[in-house]
């Protein structure tokens, strides 16, 4: 299902433009617009979630294969040797800002703990 108004729904659906890196019948996965290190891809579901919270009873396929392809491009990317990050921010008081569920995957620098 997509929201008329949700961006990342509208790039799984090819309808604006975006650096497309990974599509199947389930998943999307395209580079950040403003990266935050020198590789920054964004995982999504095709099918609108709001948020990691928004998963139902039913979703723990869809949530391992979120995981899974963030794994695999991150060997496709060169970064798994030197480490990476997956972050998932759920609700605006941890920073997220489109409300389709998205997995950040950062990497190419080294990483800082605990984030900011
Ligand atoms: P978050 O703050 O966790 O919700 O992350 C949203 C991310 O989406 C940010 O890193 C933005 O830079 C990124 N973003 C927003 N619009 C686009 C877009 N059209 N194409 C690619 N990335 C985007």
């Amino acid at each position: 299902m997509s929201v008329p108004d949700c961006i990342f729904c509208k790039i799984v659906n090819g309808e604006i433009p975006s650096d497309v890196i990974f599509h199947d019948e389930h998943v999307t996965a395209f580079r950040d617009l403003k990266p935050q290190a020198p590789v920054h891809i964004l995982i999504v579901p095709n099918r609108h979630v709001e948020s990691l919270s928004g998963l139902g009873d039913g979703d723990e396929a869809l949530a391992g294969k979120l995981l899974h392809v963030a794994a695999r491009l991150a060997a496709q990317e060169k970064i798994a040797e030197s480490g990476y990050r997956v972050v998932v921010n759920n609700g605006s008081g941890a920073g997220q800002s489109v409300f389709h569920l998205h997995l950040h995957l950062l990497g190419g620098r080294p990483m800082l703990w605990p984030p900011g």
